[in-house]
């Protein structure tokens, strides 16, 4: 754990089980980040993990978005008079979208027939509808994340048109 913690942030009491911590930490004494009870180590360590790739995924979102802009934008740099139909074009190429949404319907419906055999009180296929509602959140947030970056580019193409001198 980092010790440039500011004051305010420091715990004092465990994230899991709420003992009082950090009580008498001299101001060069490591910071305690949970009581130090086994389970209570191993919350405050999964917690971080998961934080830890949240960020990550964030990270790999934004330099992908960065990189589609920065390649669509030398596209139109590069040529006044086209760049921007080359740039709509890259677009063009991440509208394999749509084959997700194909997918999501294909698992919606497999949700709804997994939830039929579920109400015969089958535990298993309880478990199942939970896994496939987990994969079309999934599917749902690439979506998301695929439309987004389609919205931004078509907005670039856009601004990019008004500003072609009348010929
Ligand atoms: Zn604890």
């Amino acid at each position: 754990m980092s010790q440039s913690m500011r004051q305010e942030e420091i715990p004092t009491a465990c994230p899991r089980c709420g003992k009082p911590i950090n009580q008498n930490r001299s101001s060069w004494g490591r910071i305690q980040t949970s009581c130090g009870e086994d389970g209570c180590r191993q919350y405050v360590y999964r917690i971080n993990k998961a934080k830890r790739i949240d960020k990550e995924r964030q990270d790999a979102v934004t330099a992908l978005s960065q990189a589609i802009l920065h390649a669509t934008d030398v596209l139109m740099q590069m040529d006044r008079e086209h760049g921007h139909l080359q740039a709509q074009q890259i677009v063009e190429a991440i509208e394999w979208k749509r084959c997700k949404h194909d997918k999501i319907t294909i698992l919606e419906e497999n949700a709804v027939a997994a939830r039929r055999r579920a109400e015969k009180a089958e535990e298993h296929n309880q478990h199942l509808e939970a896994l496939y509602k987990q994969r079309i959140q999934e599917l749902e947030e690439e979506v998301r994340i695929y439309q987004s970056l389609e919205s931004t580019i078509h907005s670039i193409g856009l601004r990019q048109l008004e500003q072609q001198p009348e010929a």
